[in-house]
């Protein structure tokens, strides 16, 4: 079987059309589950439509707290690809790229050094996140100096938006300040980008915690076979007041019903079983078997669209590599506005 794998490449026209996003992930071991898809993955297919969109993959961010760990980074890349893929990003749509084949982004990153103080790099909140996270007792250069990498590389391409989870906004508020700074000292090269902050909530996780997460041991994987699903979802927390299922039981913030909103389509259904939960006529039993074949229903055609790309991994390889190019050709434009605003192309360069 051959994959779908297409690799007509969007025109890079010189003149910018349409208004550019740049969103991108670390390639690290997991893969998405659903918490991902709702506040992010299915936000990402549908701008696709509407802007010319950029989704990096921000491999040298991972050396940042990584950088002795890194054995597994090339199938962890090709991985996380195929996750896009498999969701529905389009590379005929968009350009998926790796950062480290866009070395130019190490040059931008450098002047902006230079525009950034270091008590304000101290001031990021993520910093300390980052910190805690990985038991460091003080930051290295390169973690510090991780946001501003991420402003060389939204305004490499030129991001106007940049849809991020509210944890990230201010690195986009940082990136801001680098592009009017830039802007005030060498004239203006630079878009200053503003966040897309998702409105929905966070989805919770099958424990009932408030926040599915990747590493917190509640998720639904969009990579779970689907008797890894039902027998996650036949475990997950409901109304814990119910004991009975002549129990009038509670709707609002339930999990299984906060899936059901998001993941079944057939409202009728969904209505249905809220009203007999509410008055106690439903069996907790039957509200879990009605979500498992939801998920699955949702799971199924993604599942499908990733064997297809699994079994092409040079395919993947390819839409890697043709991403990068074209996404390096927009570096290489950037920097050489850059390199002019700044008088740094003394050698015509
Ligand atoms: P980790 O536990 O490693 O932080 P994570 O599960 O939080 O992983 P991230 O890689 O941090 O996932 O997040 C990727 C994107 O998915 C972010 O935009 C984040 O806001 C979003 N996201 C993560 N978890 C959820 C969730 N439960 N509901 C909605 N959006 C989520
Ligand atoms: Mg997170």
């Amino acid at each position: 079987m051959t994959a779908e794998v297409t690799t007509a490449a969007p025109s890079t026209s010189a003149k910018k059309t349409r208004k550019r996003i740049l969103t991108g992930d670390r390639p690290t071991a997991k893969s998405f589950h659903l918490g991902n898809y709702y506040g992010t993955l299915a936000n990402r297919v549908k701008l696709q439509d509407e802007y010319e969109s950029f989704f990096l993959i921000a491999d040298y961010h991972m050396l940042t707290t990584r950088v002795a760990d890194l054995e597994e980074i090339g199938q962890n890349i090709r991985e996380l690809v195929t996750d896009y893929l498999s969701v529905g990003i389009d590379p005929k749509k968009s350009t998926i790229y790796l950062q480290s084949l866009i070395p130019e982004v190490t040059e931008l990153f450098l002047y902006f050094a230079m525009l950034v103080t270091v008590p304000r790099a101290q001031r990021i909140p993520t910093l300390k996140d980052q910190m805690r996270d990985h038991n460091l007792a003080v930051p290295t250069y390169g973690l510090l100096g991780y946001p501003i990498l991420q402003a060389a590389d939204i305004l490499m391409v030129k991001g106007d938006l940049v849809p991020v989870g509210r944890d990230q906004e201010s690195h986009v508020e940082l990136t801001r300040e680098v592009a009017r700074r830039f802007n005030e000292l060498f004239g203006a090269v630079f878009p200053v980008p503003e966040a897309l902050i998702p409105e929905g909530g966070m989805l919770p996780g099958i424990d009932g915690a408030s926040k599915m997460g990747k590493s917190l041991g509640n998720a639904i994987f969009l990579t779970d076979d689907p008797k890894t699903v039902e027998k996650k979802i036949r475990s997950m927390y409901t109304d814990p007041n119910r004991i009975h299922p002549t129990d009038p039981g509670r709707v609002e913030g339930n999990p299984v019903f906060v899936y059901h909103d998001i993941f079944n389509p057939d409202r009728a259904e969904v209505e249905d079983l809220k009203r007999r939960y509410r008055e106690g006529q439903v069996r907790d039993v039957e509200v879990k078997e009605k979500l498992i074949v939801a998920v699955e229903e949702f799971l199924r055609p993604i599942r499908e669209r990733r064997a297809r790309y699994a079994a092409d991994p040079k395919g993947v390889d390819r839409i890697i590599e043709e991403g990068s190019e074209r996404a390096r050709a927009e570096a290489r434009k950037t920097l050489h506005e850059v390199r002019s605003a700044m008088h740094l192309d003394y050698f015509g360069l």
